[in-house]
């Protein structure tokens, strides 16, 4: 009996969160109370920043983006929040060229729900020419569950690689038959799922990620190691031939201040 109560009040609970959240989030796309954060992909060998992944956050909540994702997705406004991102990516990117900055290309997280989003493909088109972006800054991180073989996923994912736009295999290793999918879509980059890293100590995880390198090179992928935090995790992917490293170790997601701070040093390998 208690524990139905308990139950029933934790799911009073949780659905109240869940309002709150979707309220912060209509009044963000609204009042435009977005802001994005960059973290650097670190080259394992030279200690080169070679790109940024694009972070979405609130600029007034410290809700992140594991809670209000999901949220954003479920309630349908992934859709404007996801051409937000892209927009302001873009934009900032043609901010610095302007100021004709050295830059790398940014990585944007793409929901699979975007996949539903029909004229995404000409949205981001329609940027390119404004923003006079060239394609090669601009990459699309997705994770496995975007893939599951549909027909619009081939569809979408060759339409970003036919314009120019590199795809990235976000999360590898988590999800459900990953290795058909190497064969199966348009992907350049596989980002090797941090839980790997964080039980690094484990043989069979250093196992699982020696293999996992190897097939992303037998088909020619980069790989970028996710999570890194310490210099003995940078120290085993160097072995282990990893190419790119993101993580606390070298940076938090950081503003976009920082970013040509970042860019114009190089770290310690
Ligand atoms: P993700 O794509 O796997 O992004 C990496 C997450 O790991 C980020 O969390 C990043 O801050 C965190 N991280 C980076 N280095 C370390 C580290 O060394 N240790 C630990 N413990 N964590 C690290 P964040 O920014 O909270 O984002 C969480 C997830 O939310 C992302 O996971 C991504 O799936 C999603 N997300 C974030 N921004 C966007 C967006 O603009 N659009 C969409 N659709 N999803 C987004
Ligand atoms: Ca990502
Ligand atoms: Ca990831
Ligand atoms: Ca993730």
């Amino acid at each position: 009996k208690n524990q139905w109560a308990y139950f029933t009040e934790s799911l009073l609970e949780s659905a109240e969160r869940k309002n709150y959240i979707h309220s912060i989030l209509r009044s963000s796309i609204t009042n435009n109370e977005f802001k994005i954060l960059y973290q650097p992909q670190v080259d394992v060998f030279t200690g080169e920043t070679v790109g940024f992944e694009a972070l979405l956050r609130f600029k007034n909540h410290n809700i992140f983006p594991d809670e209000f994702i999901p949220i954003a997705e479920e309630k349908g406004l992934i859709i404007p929040i996801g051409r937000m991102v892209i927009k302001e990516v873009f934009h900032q990117l043609s901010q610095w060229k302007d100021q004709g900055l050295e830059i790398t290309p940014i990585a944007i997280n793409f929901s699979v729900k975007q996949l539903n989003d029909e004229g995404l493909i000409n949205y981001i088109e329609e940027l390119l020419k404004e923003y006079t972006i060239e394609t090669k800054y601009i990459e699309v991180e997705i994770t496995e569950n975007i893939l599951i073989d549909s027909e619009g996923a081939t569809k979408f994912l060759n339409s970003l690689k036919a314009l120019g736009i590199k795809i990235s295999l976000d999360d590898f290793g988590t999800g459900y038959s990953s290795l058909n999918y190497l064969s199966k879509f348009p992907v350049a980059k596989m980002k090797l799922d941090r839980s790997f890293i964080q039980q690094y100590l484990n043989v069979s995880s250093q196992k699982i990620m020696k293999q996992l390198i190897l097939l992303a090179k037998a088909y020619d992928l980069e790989v970028v190691a996710e999570g890194v935090e310490t210099l003995e995790q940078v120290k085993l992917l160097q072995k282990l031939n990893c190419d790119y490293i993101q993580g606390y170790y070298f940076s938090k997601p950081v503003d976009t201040e920082i970013v040509l701070e970042i860019i114009r040093k190089k770290y310690d390998v």
